[in-house]
């Protein structure tokens, strides 16, 4: 539930109602705005407790949460989520552009790749050393030596790593090399994953399953939350539809509705959400246009050579020309 706060509600107040949330067993968030302090609540709600707090001094009104996800949702926290990362602030209105590989196919080749991106503006690294790969005989990545290899490339370029981690028995590894954990759209509704990443102390960038509604990825992100890590990035991939031009259906009116609908920043990934290069750039305009705090693409430097996802992967100078269009449209949506 949410308390809302009279407006010249006191200190004591607030922090009076605060402590006896806390002794009824509830988690609290307090969003103190401008006007007026808001409390987030979670908890077992029932009739009498609401009217309890109705009457507490400096209580304006007791409001439940109708939605099924509590943590995430705006109305708990009203002021948007931030995410840190390097000198970059991922949800605070700024442009993340995170690039690179598929996969991590090689040192020399990440390296190659990992420069190239850096020098057409790329704020992070991506690249998969552990692949969700749909048949068990395609390459499966490089696995410890691949996360040795992104290390490596962020060391030379200065650029943050954002890596796949698939596995609740790898968070400790792989967290010793990425700076953001990436959750596969395959493992979504992987719980027992969703619940160790609450304990990673490491920002979390969960993409959206292949046939998943808003809702469940959501209660995604509410698991990771619950758990005790608010550092969630959503990241929009697209979804399993009829069409068969595209590898999936890019949704984009996720961005403004996880805007809407909780505090967290959301990116997009055009790469995965369309399958083919050429839709990438437009897609990827489109994104920012609709207000993406981020884009994830693929790149490498020999797309009819990548050991994965060849076909949907930008070379380095059609990335430059995509970061050239994404960032003026950034920019001009500022400047309105
Ligand atoms: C990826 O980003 O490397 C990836 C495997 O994407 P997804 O989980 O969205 O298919
Ligand atoms: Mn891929």
């Amino acid at each position: 539930m949410i308390i809302v706060m009279k407006k010249n509600a006191a200190e004591q107040e607030i922090n009076a109602v605060a402590e006896k949330l806390q002794e009824k067993g509830f988690k609290v968030h307090l969003s103190e705005g401008v006007e007026r302090t808001i409390i987030g609540a979670i908890g077992e709600r029932t009739q009498a407790i609401m009217e309890y707090f109705m009457r507490q001094p400096g209580v304006e009104k007791v409001i439940p949460i109708l939605q099924p996800f509590k943590m995430a949702s705006r109305e708990f926290k009203p002021e948007p989520t931030t995410v840190k990362v390097g000198d970059k602030i991922i949800g605070d209105g700024s442009l993340t552009i995170i690039a690179g590989p598929c996969a991590v196919e090689g040192r020399e080749k990440l390296m190659e790749v990992a420069l190239a991106v850096k020098e057409a503006g790329a704020d992070m690294l991506r690249g998969g050393a552990f692949k969700p790969r749909t048949s068990p005989y395609s390459f499966q990545g490089l696995e410890r030596e691949g996360l040795e290899i992104l290390a490596e490339a962020r060391k030379v370029t200065g650029l943050p790593v954002v890596t796949e981690v698939m596995d609740p028995r790898m968070i400790e590894v792989v967290s010793e090399y990425a700076d953001i954990l990436q959750v596969g759209a395959r493992n979504m509704q992987n719980f027992f994953l969703l619940r160790e990443l609450g304990k990673a102390g490491k920002p979390v960038l969960l993409k959206r399953g292949p046939s998943s509604t808003i809702e469940e990825w959501i209660m995604a992100a509410e698991y990771i939350i619950s758990s005790g890590n608010e550092q969630v990035i959503m990241c929009e991939r697209g979804i399993r539809t009829f069409e068969k031009y595209t590898r999936n259906t890019l949704d984009l009116s996720a961005v403004p509705l996880i805007k809407q609908l909780t505090h967290l920043p959301v990116i997009v990934d055009p790469s995965h959400g369309t399958g083919k290069w050429e839709l990438v750039e437009p897609m990827a305009v489109a994104a920012v246009g609709a207000g993406s705090d981020g884009i994830m693409v693929e790149v490498h430097q020999n797309p009819s050579e990548a050991l994965s996802d060849g076909p949907q992967s930008l070379m380095p100078d059609n990335f430059e020309s995509l970061v050239t269009k994404v960032r003026a449209i950034h920019e001009a949506l500022q400047n309105i």
